[in-house]
């Protein structure tokens, strides 16, 4: 048996006026999410642990069945996989962002979306009067980088920036959570001084100001961990090997942390105009030479933060029929059975444009198994599903399991 989990980040949603009071699964053309419906067993997942963040990297490592609260740490960490980055035992690492100051004041979290070549150039300009033999930045997509600190300590409260714009940095510097993290924020805070001095008149800012862009002049770092203690898939569940698929570092970080070789499609764009039918082609390629393939495609939740609802009704009907129906087609052909699950990792609703933590509707299809009496994929629909409400470890439980004789 192989096995594929296709999931459509932020799909899920809430009826919308615009739409005749549907959502926009139920307003989407979804041929090929509807006949693995019929096919398959449905129901709901939850996604987000009581009292957590609905972030996106709790509801993916929730999907694939960790225990979010034991092996969660930063973004930091996530992304550090992603880029390569090892990190050991005794170091700590954070999600560091490049942002626009001004007037003391927080402008943006992206020191307005700065290009990959301008701030690798700032990184390393950072990392050449600011590395020491416990600190190290690592470059990474356009504001997005990471900082490791040997001997830090997490407990620490940190802002991450897209949360304040407009307010005065000062007033939400790094504030130490116990006191033996004190060395480590009043060390992280100068850092952040450090940084303004150094980039304030760096030639890069200095252009970019004069071309009407926002400088990227100061660092800010939040979101801090240590190396998470994750089991590998293949550790727990009967699969050997395993591939990600996703444009996006946290997702590709969660891989390689539960043993998934990560693939890269030109592209992966995790924007509207990503390339479907390639990441569609590469999954069916890795599932031929492993069990289990990740395939993450970020559009819909991407139109969810927008609040554009026509558009996320686009990215799922992309999704339906540009990925979902090729692989169908694909593997309908092969010898060996193939296990297909579909779901979001958590709503992303329109009219709030950030994520929610109402569970999620799922599809697992699995060759030779009697279909539950659900015919179409929404959010309402999977409520009369075989499955019910499931939590926890038990969707990927289900789904690794053997078929039914
Ligand atoms: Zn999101």
């Amino acid at each position: 048996m192989k096995y594929i989990i296709i999931l459509g980040d932020g799909m899920a949603d809430e009826p919308i006026e615009s739409l005749g009071n549907k959502t926009p699964l139920q307003y989407a053309r979804t041929p090929y999410m509807d006949l693995l419906a019929k096919r398959g067993n449905t129901g709901l997942l939850n996604t987000i642990p009581d009292g957590m963040h609905p972030g996106s990297e709790v509801a993916n490592l929730a999907v694939l069945g960790y225990d979010v609260a034991q092996v969660l740490e930063g973004r930091g960490a996530l992304e550090a996989a992603s880029m390569g980055v090892d990190v050991l035992p005794g170091e700590m690492v954070m999600r560091c962002n490049l942002v626009c100051i001004e007037d003391g004041k927080i402008k943006n979290h992206s020191a307005g979306h700065i290009s990959n070549e301008e701030a690798e150039i700032l990184i390393q300009y950072l990392n050449e009067n600011l590395r020491n033999d416990r600190l190290q930045f690592f470059p990474g997509v356009s504001y997005r980088h990471v900082l490791k600190l040997k001997g830090g300590n997490k407990q620490i409260g940190c802002t991450p920036p897209h949360d304040v714009p407009g307010t005065d940095f000062q007033q939400v510097l790094i504030q130490a959570k116990v006191p033996e993290a004190q060395t480590t924020a009043d060390y992280l805070n100068d850092l952040i001084i450090q940084s303004q001095k150094l980039l304030e008149n760096h030639p890069i800012n200095l252009k970019r100001k004069t071309a009407g862009k926002d400088p990227a002049n100061s660092i800010w770092p939040w979101s801090p961990g240590y190396k998470p203690q994750m089991k590998k898939l293949f550790e727990i569940y009967p699969v050997q090997t395993g591939a990600v698929i996703s444009a996006v570092d946290l997702i590709k970080g969660i891989g390689v942390y539960a043993g998934l070789e990560n693939i890269n499609v030109s592209g992966a764009t995790g924007l509207y105009d990503t390339n479907y039918e390639g990441k569609a082609q590469a999954a069916l390629k890795a599932l031929k030479e492993t069990d289990f393939v990740y395939l993450h495609i970020e559009a819909s939740d991407e139109a969810g933060h927008e609040g554009d609802a026509l558009l996320k009704v686009e990215t799922i009907e992309n999704l339906d029929s540009r990925a979902l129906k090729i692989i169908l087609e694909e593997t309908e052909k092969w010898d060996e059975p193939v296990t297909i699950a579909v779901l979001p990792d958590h709503p992303t609703p329109c009219r709030i444009k950030t994520h929610s933590n109402s569970p999620v509707p799922f599809i697992i299809y699995k060759p030779g198994n009697i279909p539950d009496a659900v015919e179409k994929y929404n959010e309402f629909s999977v409520k009369t599903g075989k499955y019910g409400l499931l939590t926890g470890d038990e969707f990927i439980k289900e789904f690794f399991k053997p078929s039914e004789p």
